[in-house]
């Protein structure tokens, strides 16, 4: 070994002679570099990181550029301040990525969320393409997680025809928001452009009959993994906190749609949450805990993969997104 340990001096005194070459002008001699073709293609979305023994692997489905206008308190001066400060292009869009998290706890095989499928156009749908890069059969996977029934979370669940593309899993999802979406007297009074929201889930439902387990409050769905309510967003909107020995992982689902705008202004909710102030307060509570005890959180819409941490601001709070795993 010790033969190729270079030391400070040999590697100092390599670069001075490499920049010797270069003021040297031996430019001619250089050898030809091969050309490549440019790609139009990210490699496969997928990060792995342990949770103690756990395995997580942020699963990417996509992304969705939300008009600034959805955050209806939001100031357009505030929007375009916020946007410069996280080095976004000012505009009437911010880019949110659609996340998904398989658990591996080594006898269970969990998915949490599925994204868009087919229904949200062709920015989302990638679950599907990358578990298989994945080496994850949808056949092995035996309980999906549901955070909510948006569309951007269960639309990868079932086919075009309404048949589980998850056909071995069980599904566990609060009572709330079953509850909350089957219910034709709220969807008969929902605004037009809303009701496709009740369809889908109960689309979804529909696709995973007789294999639903609903749960309310603080339940332990699978070894290691509890449910965290978190309403506001939607009745029964979850967070899932995935514990193993000392470390732990909070997925926390939709509380943050745009971090270059929520993080800072938690106050500003997003149109989709149903219950606005609701929302706001359940951020504002989360973000504190989770400041305040230094957790690992992940997020369906923070910026893949979306796993991180939030920080105290001088002004609301920051995520400090979590390295690259070097190291599993
Ligand atoms: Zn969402």
């Amino acid at each position: 070994m010790s033969d190729i340990i270079i030391n400070k001096r040999q590697l100092f005194a390599g670069t001075a002679a490499v920049a010797g070459i270069a003021a040297g002008g031996l430019a001619g001699a250089r050898p030809a570099l091969a050309k490549a073709d440019m790609v139009d293609a990210q490699v496969p979305g997928l990060h792995r990181m342990n949770v103690g023994e756990i395995q997580v692997t942020a699963v990417l489905d996509g992304f969705l550029d939300i008009p600034t206008a959805m955050f209806p308190k939001a100031d357009a001066e505030g929007v375009a301040m916020l946007q410069k400060q996280a080095f976004k292009p000012v505009g009437e869009t911010v880019r949110g990525s659609v996340n998904t998290y398989v658990v591996n706890t080594g006898d269970r095989l969990i998915l949490i969320d599925s994204g868009g499928g087919g229904l949200m156009g062709p920015n989302v749908g990638k679950l599907h393409a990358n578990l298989e890069a994945a080496g994850i059969d949808p056949s092995a996977i035996d309980t999906i997680l549901v955070t909510h029934l948006h569309i951007d979370h269960v639309g990868g669940l079932y086919t075009p025809e309404g048949s589980a593309l998850f056909p071995d899993a069980e599904m566990v999802v609060s009572e709330a928001d079953v509850g909350f979406w089957s219910n034709n007297e709220i969807m008969a009074k929902a605004p037009d452009n809303a009701k496709g929201f009740f369809t889908i889930a109960q689309d979804a439902l529909k696709a995973y009959e007789g294999r639903i387990k609903t749960i309310s409050g603080e339940a332990d769905v699978a070894p290691g993994i509890s449910a965290m309510p978190l309403p506001g967003h939607t009745p029964g909107h979850t967070g899932f906190v995935i514990s193993s020995g000392d470390d732990s992982l909070f997925v926390w689902g939709d509380i943050v749609h745009s971090a270059a705008l929520q993080f800072a202004r938690p106050d500003w909710s997003i149109a989709f949450d149903i219950d606005q102030d609701a929302g706001a307060a359940t951020r504002k509570k989360v973000f504190d805990m989770t400041a305040t005890d230094r957790l690992t959180i992940a997020g369906m819409h923070l910026p893949y993969p979306g796993i991180g941490h939030v920080a105290q601001a001088s002004e609301g709070y920051a995520f400090v997104p979590e390295e690259w795993q070097y190291k599993l």
